[in-house]
């Protein structure tokens, strides 16, 4: 007999250090080599061609086929001599993966030769055969096709010698098959009202752009150990395993020493992710063992939304060759820290002004004021729109556990702002307002300095206001960002449409612009006090208090996306042109759909493990108990012999009782998916896989766990706890 798990341990504890090849030069050498960004651009293009594509990108002008090709050509000449033999179009389809599908520049030519060629047309448009992308519905067969249009704001790279243009995917229709058509249409009305409100305060702003710096967390496991795993390699995460002696009791693992095997790999990765001018800036050990962080510099929200994309890609790819594979999932293991992806967000202007910074003037901090209570006042309207863009089968196991927010959304924002929002709240309505400047008698002037001070921090709240941004915690560490971000970008453009004739309606009363606003932001102070949570986050009473002002706590994923589907959201995306009622519903059908589809994977999963891999093995091991027991009973007298079996004999009926309860219930699991799978009605189908299936899993998982504790450790088929979370 192979036990599959020693294999692979003897694999792991035979691990050698694999030689790294890194240049020695300083980054910013090789930093952004492998992208078409502007130092290329102006190598490779005409001056007329650069210009234009400039304009593309900075003011959103449309492209003529001429310049199209000329753009093509030289991005062409620029790959080739990167090594690239292959062009795709990159689009993030709503499978969460990105997708690309390859071609070659060369085409054959007469005399059976060939030349490489890429012409503008098939820069700027492609037709993939896309009737294979979840779609909702919304493209029947005989309207499958889709198309995937160059976004020339988001550098082309290569990756694989292969060129690859950031494109969006819309249906023949022209509906949004993907995630960056809503984020761009987001930060396109986002930009319009900012700009607006911003323009109270300045009137030489005429753009603002939403600046995303996301923190991605994850987990390394031996790539043999993985492969041992097959919950593990088909659903991302272990469906069983009992907890390990040590795990993350001592903390020793947080911020500690990185070990060798896995500092070569994130330098290499590093090394990769610069090249392809992702600008990755922090590493550490996280909390959980073998559990670790990623952090880059903010950059603006679509782009930084690619190269989180590109860099989960990136960090897979060089894991393997590490022999480590990169667990994405929020919830690997469990009992032990979940991983999520902190998604720090602002708004800043084209004057370079950061409007979630407080500044040093009055006038920069009434802007700040206004914007930061902007949002908070967006958050409270909108608290279920975010939810609902969170939600996945993986963060449900995340949300409201070890160290990471509850599923219950509020506000974060500090004790010195707490307080100068309730001095605010105090002011009488008229007279504290100076007519000669912003002197709104409050001590505004005195934020900077105390909120630069990072000590006022709450790490258990959701959505954190951390000095000059907001740091949406709740996003699961395997989702595309767009999604977060576009609903965000969403609910405070709707609310600074709002502010603004809120604000104009007093105006044209003949009220001062000062006062009139004043008077708006202290009425958002006021009317959105409920999100406002400085408590731990974690604790029961906060459960209790949020229940008692009203606020959501949706723990599991069908009823939280429900919420795209409201009367609320769907006028928010459609007044706001980021999506329509139909957009949004598909996007809730192939959501629910794919979370059925991952509740019916795990539930698979846990049922063949159980009858083929563990409960062989329990009886295995308890005939071996038998046939000790008898043979004790042959060689001892019969009192002795009742005296020293009866551990024994315990144990023999408790893993009988075990085997049962398991096959018994991985029976009624079965026939709960047969009940589910009948289903038409999608809704009902994933509720079904929620509240009826899901239990099973947790039940069946207690039964093996168990027997993991009692059951030779010799003969144990999969790769435990302890071996997962400690080799490196
Ligand atoms: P921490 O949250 O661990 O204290 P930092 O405050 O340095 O760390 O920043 C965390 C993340 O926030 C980084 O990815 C950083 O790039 C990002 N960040 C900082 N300023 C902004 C901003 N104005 N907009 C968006 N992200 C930002
Ligand atoms: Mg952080």
């Amino acid at each position: 007999m192979t036990n599959i798990r020693f294999k692979a341990l003897e694999v792991t504890l035979s691990r050698k250090r694999i030689s790294l090849d890194l240049p020695k030069e300083k980054v910013s050498t090789y930093f952004g080599e492998l992208t078409f960004n502007r130092d290329a651009m102006r190598e490779f293009l005409t001056r007329e061609a650069y210009q234009k594509l400039i304009d593309v990108i900075e003011k959103a002008e449309t492209i003529d086929r001429k310049i199209a090709d000329q753009i093509a050509a030289g991005m062409k000449s620029w790959a080739m001599s990167k090594g690239a033999t292959h062009y795709t179009h990159w689009f993030h389809p709503l499978t969460g993966a990105t997708a690309e599908k390859h071609d070659a520049f060369i085409i054959p030519v007469e005399g059976g030769s060939a030349i490489e060629n890429f012409q503008g047309g098939e820069l700027i448009q492609q037709e993939p055969d896309a009737s294979s992308f979840p779609s909702g519905g919304i493209r029947n067969t005989f309207e499958a096709r889709g198309y995937t249009a160059w976004d020339p704001t988001s550098f082309a790279f290569i990756m694989d010698r292969t060129l690859c243009i950031p494109t969006i995917f819309v249906s023949y229709t022209g509906e949004a098959l993907d995630y960056k058509t809503p984020l761009l249409k987001s930060l396109s009305a986002l930009d319009k009202q900012a700009t607006e409100v911003a323009r109270y305060f300045d009137k030489n702003v005429n753009k603002v752009f939403a600046t995303l710096g996301w923190e991605q967390e994850y987990f390394l496991v031996d790539a043999a150990l993985f492969k041992a795993r097959p919950d593990l390699s088909l659903t991302g995460r272990t469906v069983f395993g009992h907890a390990s002696a040590k795990d993350q009791q001592l903390s020793d693992h947080y911020f500690g020493t990185i070990h060798e095997h896995v500092l070569d790999f994130m330098s290499d990765f590093e090394y990769e992710a610069h090249r392809l001018g992702i600008p990755v800036k922090t590493r550490h050990n996280e909390v959980a063992p073998n559990q670790f962080e990623c952090a880059p510099v903010f950059e603006e929200t679509n782009i930084s939304v690619d190269h989180n994309q590109l860099l989960m890609h990136l960090m897979e790819k060089i894991a393997r060759k590490h022999d480590f594979q990169v667990l994405l999932h929020e919830k690997p293991y469990k009992g032990v820290n979940g991983s999520g992806k902190h998604n720090n967000w602002s708004i800043a202007t084209d004057t370079g002004i950061n409007l979630l910074s407080p500044g040093k003037t009055t006038t920069s901090n009434f802007r700040f004021l206004t914007f930061m209570v902007i949002v908070l006042k967006a958050v409270d309207r909108y608290a279920d729109v975010l939810r609902a863009h969170i939600a996945s089968a993986g963060n449900d196991h995340r949300l409201g556990a070890h160290e990471a927010p509850p599923a219950i959304i509020s506000v974060f924002i500090g004790s010195q702002m707490t307080e100068t929002l309730n001095e605010i709240e105090k002011q009488t309505k008229k007279g504290k307002v100076n007519a000669n400047g912003f002197n709104l008698n409050i001590n505004i002037p005195k934020i900077p300095e105390i909120l630069l001070d990072n000590t006022d921090r709450n790490r258990t709240s959701p959505f954190a206001f951390t000095g000059n941004k907001f740091e949406f915690r709740a996003v699961g560490s395997s989702a595309n960002c767009a999604s977060p971000m576009t609903a965000l970008n969403a609910i405070v453009a709707d609310q600074l449409k709002q502010f603004k004739q809120d604000v104009d309606k007093l105006l044209a009363k003949n009220i001062r612009k000062d006062e009139a606003i004043f008077q708006v932001i202290k009425r958002y102070i006021m009317e959105s006090k409920n999100i406002r949570f400085e408590g731990n986050n974690y604790g029961d009473e906060w459960k209790a208090e949020a229940k008692k002002r009203g606020l959501s706590n949706i723990t599991t994923t069908p009823p939280a996306l429900k919420f795209l589907t409201s009367k609320n959201t769907i006028k928010l995306f459609e007044d706001l042109d980021i999506l329509t009622s139909r957009e949004l519903i598909a996007r809730y059908e192939i959501q629910l759909e794919n979370y059925t589809k991952k509740i019916q994977i795990e539930s698979r999963v846990i049922g063949d493990l159980a009858k083929n891999h563990i409960i062989p093995i329990a009886i295995r091991y308890q005939n071996t108990l038998i046939e000790n027991v008898k043979g004790l009973k042959d060689v001892l007298d019969s009192k002795t012999f009742v005296k020293l079996s009866r551990n024994q004999m315990q144990t023999i009926k408790e893993i009988s009782e075990h085997v049962e309860e398991i096959k018994d219930k991985v029976a009624d699991m079965l026939e709960e998916r047969r009940k589910a799978n009948r289903m038409e009605d999608m809704e009902k189908q994933a509720m079904a896989y929620n509240q009826k299936v899901m239990p099973f899993v947790e039940i069946i998982r207690g039964h093996v766990d168990k027997l993991e504790l009692m059951v030779d450790d010799e003969l144990w088929p999969l790769p435990k706890y302890r071996e997962l979370l400690f080799n490196k």
